[in-house]
């Protein structure tokens, strides 16, 4: 009973979700009404019914769809605010005005909700299970998986006699093809389907497969972080630990109920559920006094749930501790408080026939007492005949095979979800490593065109400095190197001197020879003067046969000095061309570098006054110039 119940709290709290969701699919819904929707879900219920108090529909244009919509909220906020009553009849008018439109989603969540308020009111599938059965013939009408697969599921609850339990079964059966196994990783949904299978193993016998499936249901809530279902599937795992007699791992998940209960406090009623379990367990391994204790605490902690059958249930068990440590008064008024509050359905009376057994012998009514007893065993033995007449055990257990083919298809999924994901990373990695390629390949192709403009750009710029008979400075060039050679010399304060030289008859070796040795002369000539130099001095063609040297860190005695030896260098050697010997001299006009004010205009034109008086006084001679005053 409880694990439906449990249960069911948490598919109310995930249909309060996926409503939402599903809600706003719904053609025509009311804008405003989502927004309040969403302002609930994140406020207290006390806070979320005032808000709901001061909603206003338009009175005229508002459709039915609307109102009942506002009216499902209400119900919701009432379930939560534990006005259980309020909650049914606000689902009611929900219904009623829902009913009279087509199938919807509300309609189905309506009777869903209205299933679980009863359930808590009453315990009783006789009064619950009318509002499932609606909801899954309409699941069906409506055709929706989601929704089907939900009143499947929660319809299969409702069978949970031996003599039923197989249709129950069934309708799991249905629940799983349902599911999308494809998108699996709807835990909730994986875990009701554990949670109720567990459920049906429990009341066809089948307590170690009760366990599993209820710790699988554990396992995939915990995935998810769902506290209270997580509590709730402890809660049946101790039970099915209890019926098992392994005290052990009842033991360790009332301590792990504890630890909840100490990290989740909002959950106000997990402490009274762990003390219940304690006493159960302390109960059946036969430690009373700790029995007593806990469901002491228990009962003093009644008022923090809603679940009246655990409230009740919980004076019977400790009927029994008091009885077996001999306090026959003390259990028998237990026993008469559990018959008070008793709203058994119908199938549970094995625990009021233990009741009344407790009173009678109180009552010094032995014979009723053993009665009452024998009865309980009776109960107990019909009920274990049932499961072996009814075969339930054979349709468990297909049922079984066809959870392990569904998990395995879960598996397979997921090892095929985890294969695209690999293979998402792979090729990942194979476009970066395809795109660092790439970019090496860009950035090669650029250093080479770098290199080459580079290149061509030296070299353009060598052509254009270059002059191209002789393969020294051109005169443009000469004059600009020059400028920055002056400029460097007056900065630094150091001496440079200007040389400016001239072939000297130079027309006559034309005129002799032909132009073509006059090239050759003018070549010859500049390469010996270059060998006069040193690496660091400029040597230009200026003119026709007239070349331009700048010699820096030169004195004017130094200048004259190389001049000279450059005169006579060219002088004492003839030339020869074509087999043609020739002799050539040259007329050369010096200046120096004295005030810093000094212009290379100024030198040149120094250095040709002197070139010039060294031409008109004979040629072949040097001629310094020194500053003019
Ligand atoms: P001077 O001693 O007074 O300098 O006598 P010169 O004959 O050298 O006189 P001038 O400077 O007037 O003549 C230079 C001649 O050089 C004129 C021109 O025809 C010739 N010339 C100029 N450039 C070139 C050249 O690139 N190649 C050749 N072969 N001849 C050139
Ligand atoms: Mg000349
Ligand atoms: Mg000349």
């Amino acid at each position: 009973m409880y694990i439906a119940k449990k249960w069911l709290k948490s598919v109310g709290l995930y249909m309060t979700a996926s409503f939402a969701a599903v809600m706003s699919l719904w053609v025509g819904a009311a804008e405003p009404l989502q927004e309040l929707e969403q302002q609930l879900s994140q406020v207290p219920a006390a806070k979320a019914l005032t808000l709901l108090d001061e909603f206003r529909l338009e009175p005229i244009s508002a459709s039915s769809y609307d109102k009942a919509k506002l009216h499902f909220l209400y119900g919701m906020q009432y379930q939560r605010s534990r006005e259980l009553d309020k909650a049914i009849a606000s689902y009611d008018k929900a219904i009623a005005l829902t009913n009279a439109l087509a199938v919807s989603d509300l309609l189905i969540n309506s009777h869903l909700e209205r299933s679980f308020v009863l359930y808590l009111k009453t315990n009783d599938p006789e009064v619950y299970c009318g509002d499932r059965d609606k909801a899954l013939t309409l699941a069906r009408l409506y055709n929706n998986k989601t929704l089907l697969a939900k009143s499947l599921t929660q319809k299969a609850f409702c069978y949970n006699k031996v003599t039923n339990v197989h249709q129950g079964i069934a309708l799991l059966d249905e629940a799983m093809l349902l599911i999308d196994t494809e998108g699996n990783t709807d835990y909730n949904r994986k875990a009701m389907i554990y949670n109720a299978t567990g459920s049906l193993y429990r009341t066809v016998g089948l307590h170690k497969r009760g366990y599993v499936n209820f710790n699988k249901a554990y396992q995939t809530w915990s995935e998810i972080d769902d506290t209270q279902d997580m509590f709730n599937m402890l809660h049946n795992m101790i039970s099915e630990a209890v019926k098992l007699g392994d005290w052990d791992k009842a033991r360790s998940n009332i301590a792990r109920q504890f630890s909840l209960a100490l990290s989740a406090p909002e959950f106000i009623d997990f402490r009274f559920f762990a003390h219940l379990n304690a006493g159960r367990v302390e109960l059946a391994t036969h430690n009373y006094s700790d029995a007593i204790e806990h469901l002491k605490q228990a009962i003093l902690l009644k008022d923090t749930t809603q679940e009246q059958y655990f409230v009740t249930g919980s004076y019977l068990f400790l009927a029994q501790a008091y009885l077996r440590t001999g306090e026959v008064k003390k259990a028998a008024d237990m026993a008469r408080i559990f018959k008070q509050n008793n709203q058994f359905p119908k199938n549970m009376t094995s625990m009021a026939l233990t009741a009344n057994a407790i009173i009678a012998l109180d009552e010094q009514q032995y014979l009723s007492a053993m009665h009452a007893l024998l009865e309980v065993i009776d109960k107990e033995r019909d009920k274990n005949k049932q499961i072996i007449d009814n075969e339930v055990i054979d349709s468990a257990l297909e049922h079984n095979a066809k959870l392990a083919e569904f998990e395995n298809q879960l598996l397979a999924n997921q090892l095929a979800i985890n294969e695209l994901s690999l293979a998402a990373v792979e090729d990942k990695e194979r476009i970066y490593d395809l795109r660092l390629s790439i970019f090496f390949l860009v950035a090669m192709v650029l250093v080479i065109a770098i290199m080459f403009l580079w290149h061509s750009r030296k070299a353009f710029k060598h052509s254009a400095q270059t002059d191209f008979l002789t393969g020294i400075a051109n005169r443009g060039h000469a004059f600009k190197q020059g400028q920055r050679m002056l400029d460097r010399a007056i900065k630094k304060q150091r001496s440079l001197a200007v040389i400016i030289f001239d072939i000297d008859n130079f027309k006559s070796i034309n005129d002799r020879y032909g132009h073509h040795v006059g090239d050759l002369a003018i070549k010859a000539v500049a390469r010996r003067a270059e060998r006069w130099l040193r690496d660091c001095d400029l040597i230009g063609r200026i003119g026709g046969e007239e070349f331009l040297i700048v010699l820096p860190d030169v004195t004017e005695v130094e200048a004259m000095d190389i001049s000279e030896r450059l005169r006579e260098g060219i002088a004492a050697q003839p030339f020869q061309f074509d087999e043609q010997v020739i002799e050539l001299t040259v007329s050369l006009g010096l200046a120096a570098l004295n005030t810093p004010k000094t212009s290379l205009t100024e030198l040149i034109n120094r250095a040709d006054r002197g070139l010039y008086k060294a031409k008109f006084s004979g040629k072949n001679r040097v001629y310094f110039v020194e500053q003019c005053a």
